[in-house]
């Protein structure tokens, strides 16, 4: 981490309002989402980055293009059962890309500690709360409360992914590239991997290190792939100055809100929203594709 320190909106929890302050300042420039038609180049990687697809890989309605490096921003699953991460699994291992990269959504409830964090700490969750833990506390978002529950009584289902690599606040390098996964968001129903807006999201974004190329988090930055449906704008604040103003990478890949799907441009990094599904969880977007130039001195 560089010396910068990011400083904290004055309303950063309020990001719809928080981007009308900051728009003057800022350029928003939407690209075309066009898969490369250029053949793949020995001095290139390819990307090849969807997020959101939550158990529905079956019914996809498109082709998966072929590329090096098959990214998936999170929330591949719809409540994180041990039955969805397995499927889940094997169909990323039956992609063709070499190399696979996964980060958790808030849809993994069983990946987050604070809902699976062993026998003890949940009796004391129950304590706490007095009656069957956190996962009463939720809004179910659709699902069975009980499937809810089963999923998290799985211990360690972060194992079951042995298709590819897991990224949880953890950085990858890839033929030189330098990727960084974090699966954290701004509050969000209180399901997995949410925190408060302001220091605690900053403290998350402040172990990114400012050498990244490819930076993978669920949650969108605000002003870029964050606009929901309801008018309301989903993205982090400091999320948005830290990549900007500190760690620059080429690429931000993020997902979570479904009908920001897309390609946007500040002038400098290139912000993509992979949401497979949209807004109705039907899974029509294709994957959003790109090349990055592979260092001196590695090759693929
Ligand atoms: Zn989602």
């Amino acid at each position: 981490m560089s010396g910068l320190s990011i400083p904290i909106h004055p309303i950063t929890h309020n990001p719809t309002e928080a981007w009308e302050q900051i728009k003057p300042t800022q350029r928003v420039i939407k690209l075309n989402v066009k898969t490369p038609t250029t053949p793949q180049n020995e001095n290139m990687l390819r990307f090849v980055c969807m997020s959101d697809t939550h158990c529905l890989t079956s019914h996809l309605q498109f082709e998966i293009p072929d590329g090096d490096v098959f990214v998936h921003a999170g929330d591949f699953t719809r409540c994180g059962s041990a039955i969805e991460i397995e499927e889940f699994n094997s169909w990323i291992g039956s992609l063709p890309h070499k190399h696979k990269v996964v980060i958790a959504g808030n849809h993994e409830l069983s990946f987050d500690p604070k809902f699976t964090c062993g026998p003890a700490a949940r009796q004391q969750h129950k304590n706490a709360h007095t009656g069957g833990g956190l996962i009463n506390e939720i809004p179910d978002l659709g699902i069975e409360r009980a499937k809810l529950k089963a999923a998290v009584e799985a211990e360690n289902t972060v194992n079951l992914i042995t298709n590819a690599t897991y990224l949880q606040d953890e950085p990858l390098t890839i033929c030189g590239i330098k990727l960084y996964g974090t699966p954290w968001q701004p509050e969000f129903c209180n399901w997995a991997f949410n925190l408060p807006r302001g220091k605690q999201c900053l403290d998350k974004w402040d172990a990114i290190p400012a050498e990244t190329d490819v930076l993978i988090t669920h949650t969108p930055p605000v002003g870029h792939g964050d606009l929901c449906c309801t008018g309301v704008r989903a993205g982090c604040v400091e999320l948005l100055s830290t990549v900007q103003s500190r760690v620059k990478p080429k690429y931000h890949v993020f997902g979570h809100i479904h009908e920001g799907y897309g390609v946007t441009s500040d002038g400098k990094i290139i912000f993509i929203n992979a949401s497979t599904c949209n807004i109705n969880y039907v899974p029509v977007n294709p994957p959003i594709v790109f090349d990055v130039p592979i260092p001196p001195g590695f090759s693929k």
